[in-house]
């Protein structure tokens, strides 16, 4: 795959980090605090320095959130600045205040993407108690879950997603004391503990002082995807501020004054690390579109709203690939700078079509719900190998590890070879425990490395490529196979939109790969096409790597957040129990292929 060379940045434009090696060297994170401002009496809060000191200087007046109405609901754009949004947000915190609610409480959000969910988190953030965003799209059974497990003290939820999810299980949740309705009337009669979030704003103080924050302080708390199984509480502190900052600037390239869009719902963590945080420090005018994914939609968004930096996922960028060039077409993205994206392996194929249709290659980056920030990045300034992650962000020390016999880890310096991918612990916004799962938490740390859980290897110039998370990789014959390379040729088909591969138990060779397969419009399962696959497979990667049996499906089963679950379609493919499927998107009604 041909390297994307970088001589000035994208489309001409110098990249806020210019020379990855010099940053690397001359970086340090005491340095970088000095970007922040910190609060009057010391200490760091997440909301002072997303909205409060821009409020208070020249960005004032500047768009913080343009909100994106739904057009079944009439489609209005709703707009806020940065000195309206530390309003709003100061109001939501002496409401709370008024509901006896701060430090040591848990604020949930079940909610659209709609403005009244960012000031919720601000105002959380300033009355120091812990926020949990929550996808609206869930059903009661996550939510119960999750509001049990971090102790929900209050709930900010619209009329219609508290009665049809929440009601029937007020019972069961002791510890929520009151219900914040963000479409109620002032003034609305409603049942007990049940409130109108715009009578409480209306009644509350515009003027906050933040109280004295310390970096270690509880800010959020965020489920893992599901992925690999049951979702997994992890908190996050208001010192991972500075790495939602860093990498904001560094990662995303983001700039005062840019307008970003980044797609990811705040019930993700991404949504939340950069979808509120990163982009209000680093004083950006965010895109939040309150719709679900629709192609013409969002490529008719990045252009009408002039969109200068966007992140988003490959499952988008993957339906926006099976939608067809001619649809992108119809479109123009001259003020498009840079595109990333993270959540899955990004396969080659994908950052190439961002690079000819888009006008910007898709810069992948990987991190975790656990790493709170990105970890491993491609810079704006630094060539792009198509199908890698990139390099560490500076500040970051990552490694390849390997386990020894006695349980302790060591790590492998040889270029290209496949281990687990370890951090080195103590960056900002690292997690600081799995609610509930002390042992858990603890486990992902051994011999001085956080452990991610997924393969990669490194190569000889420094850059990361996933093989696979730990649970996923096929051991074939003495051959360690990891599913995104086998997936990543069978996407190079013109006929794959989709693929997902797992082992098959064999009594011979351990296990054999099988792939899964969905097809882009204006192709149809055939046997022949499926030889010609197998053979595309075969001449790419050998007949020990290429999958031995392919099976086409009209979708593949995806978490809520988008992500493939291979652990799923291992499971119905052996008989298996199928495991917690609570974050099992629902099959699309009919089914697009
Ligand atoms: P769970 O932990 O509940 O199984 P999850 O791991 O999918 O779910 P997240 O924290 O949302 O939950 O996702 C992080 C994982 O997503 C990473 O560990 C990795 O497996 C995958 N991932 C994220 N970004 C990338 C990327 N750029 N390339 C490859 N994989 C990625
Ligand atoms: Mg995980």
């Amino acid at each position: 795959m041909p390297i994307i060379e970088k001589r000035a940045g994208v489309r001409g434009v110098e990249a806020n980090l210019r020379d990855y090696a010099a940053t690397v060297a001359s970086f340090s994170w005491s340095a970088a605090r000095a970007e922040l401002d910190g609060l009057p009496g010391g200490g760091l809060n997440i909301a002072h320095e997303a909205v409060d000191r821009h409020a208070r200087g020249p960005r004032a007046a500047t768009v913080a959130l343009r909100c994106l109405g739904r057009t079944s609901a009439g489609g209005a754009t709703r707009e806020l600045t940065y000195a309206e949004l530390s309003v709003q947000s100061n109001r939501f915190a002496n409401a709370l205040r008024t509901l006896g609610v701060g430090k040591g409480d848990t604020v949930f959000a079940l909610t659209p993407r709609v403005p009244e969910l960012y000031v919720a988190a601000l105002g959380t953030w300033k009355a120091l108690a812990l926020f949990c965003p929550l996808f609206s799209a869930f059903g009661p059974e996550p939510i119960e879950t999750r509001m049990r497990l971090g102790a929900a003290r209050v709930l900010v939820t619209t009329a219609t997603l508290y009665a049809r999810k929440v009601a029937p299980l007020r019972a069961k949740l002791p510890a929520l004391q009151a219900v914040l309705l963000i479409d109620a009337p002032a003034g609305a009669a409603t049942e007990a503990g049940v409130h109108s979030l715009p009578d409480l704003l209306a009644r509350a103080s515009p003027d906050y002082v933040v109280p004295s924050t310390s970096a270690d302080d509880p800010a959020l708390l965020h489920f893992t995807s599901g992925t690999t199984g049951t979702p997994k509480g992890a908190v996050h502190v208001h010192g991972a501020v500075l790495e939602h900052h860093v990498t904001g600037k560094l990662a995303l390239d983001l700039r005062a004054g840019d307008v970003f869009w980044c797609t990811a719902d705040p019930g993700w963590v991404t949504g939340t690390s950069y979808g509120i945080i990163a982009p209000l420090t680093n004083g950006v005018t965010s895109i939040v579109d309150e719709e679900d994914f629709d192609a013409a939609r969002w490529y008719s968004t990045l252009e009408a709203q002039r969109v200068n930096v966007w992140y988003t996922a490959p499952t988008a960028i993957r339906m926006l690939i099976k939608a067809g060039p001619e649809l992108a077409h119809r479109y123009r993205f001259p003020a498009l700078r840079f595109a990333a994206s993270v959540g899955e392996p990004l396969h080659a194929e994908a950052v190439i079509w961002g690079h000819e249709v888009l006008g910007v290659p898709f810069h992948d980056n990987w991190w975790q719900t656990e790493t709170g920030g990105i970890m491993i990045a491609n810079y704006a300034s630094m060539d792009i190998k198509p199908g890698s992650m990139g390099k560490p962000i500076p500040g970051i020390v990552a490694a390849i590890v390997h386990q020894r016999a006695d349980g302790e880890v060591e790590t492998v310096d040889a270029p290209d070879t496949v281990g687990e991918l370890a951090l080195k612990p103590g960056w900002p916004s690292m997690f600081r425990a799995y609610l509930g799962q002390d042992e858990r938490y603890r486990k992902c740390f051994r011999s001085g490395w956080y452990l991610s859980g997924d393969l990669a290897r490194r190569d000889a110039d420094g850059y990361y490529w996933f093989v696979g998370r730990a649970d996923d990789v096929i051991k074939s014959a003495g051959h360690l196979i990891g599913p995104f390379e086998v997936e990543s040729a069978l996407l190079e088909h013109p006929a794959v939109a989709e693929a997902g591969v797992i082992g098959k138990p064999d009594p011979t060779v351990l296990e054999v790969v099988k792939a899964f397969v969905s097809l882009r419009a204006g192709y149809e399962p055939s046997e022949a096409l499926n030889r010609e696959l197998v053979a595309h497979a075969r001449r790419r990667l050998g007949p020990a790597v290429a999958p031995r049996e392919i099976q086409f499906l009209p979708s593949l089963p995806k978490t809520r957040s988008g992500k493939i679950m291979r652990r799923l379609l291992k499971a119905r493919e052996l008989g298996l129990a199928e495991g917690d499927l609570s974050m099992l998107e629902p099959e699309p009604a009919a089914a697009p292929r």
